[in-house]
């Protein structure tokens, strides 16, 4: 276990360390950001945005929480995703959840984890029933519970399509794409769900705002 001083000691050496690279790397950012992905994903700590895509800082926008969910009453979330997609103008939105997630497989058994968790995971309790036959005809609970991660995805991407940020983007500047990603603790890659382009219709019609 690392004590919280070995990580301001770890800064100052990052810190050093970007600047033999490039003199100019923490000047040039503190001026602007104009990243051009979104990325709504867990906050497990095994899954973090900027190192298992190769990006650096300035080049991802990140919103976290448990399970990667989009709800349409989280102030948070939406805040992120109307200055990303209205201000920073990102070109993509990403969903990235991850197999073995310990909120969707907590979404899957009949355990009380208290109020604000029950909450927060009766989402992700809807996409099982929505899905249930299919993923019922999984025995193996592991690869049921892997199943659900990459439903759960895709669902919350689609969500991303019900809100007039989006829909409003899509109108002005037929931006941004939206995908579905699901990341392998085992094997560190990425696997492709679901990829939306601007417009494409993949919500029911009562969703849509016809007046934007
Ligand atoms: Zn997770």
């Amino acid at each position: 276990m690392k004590s919280y001083t070995e990580l301001l000691e770890a800064n100052k050496e990052w810190a050093a360390q970007q600047l033999s690279v490039d003199p100019a790397f923490f000047s040039n950012l503190a001026e602007t950001q104009t990243p051009e992905f979104l990325w709504i994903g867990c906050s497990d700590s095994r899954v973090p945005a900027n190192e298992i895509t190769g990006t650096t800082p300035g080049e991802i926008f990140v919103h976290r929480n448990i399970a990667n969910l989009v709800v349409h009453t989280d102030v948070n979330m939406l805040s992120v995703l109307e200055y990303a997609v209205m201000h920073l103008k990102v070109k993509h939105v990403i969903v990235c959840g991850h197999y073995g997630c310990g909120g969707v497989k907590a979404a899957m058994g009949n355990n009380d984890f208290n109020q604000i968790l029950n909450m927060w995971l009766r989402v992700i309790k809807d996409v099982y029933r929505h899905n249930r036959g299919e993923l019922e005809a999984i025995t193996d609970i592991n690869e049921r519970a892997d199943r659900l991660v990459e439903l759960n995805v895709r669902e919350q991407a689609e969500k991303l399509c019900k809100t007039s940020i989006i829909q409003k983007a899509w109108k002005l500047r037929e931006g941004p794409e939206i995908h579905g990603w699901v990341y392998g603790l085992k094997d560190g890659l990425l696997k492709e769900i679901i990829n939306i382009k601007p417009g494409e219709t993949v919500i029911d019609p009562i969703y849509v705002y016809d007046n934007i």
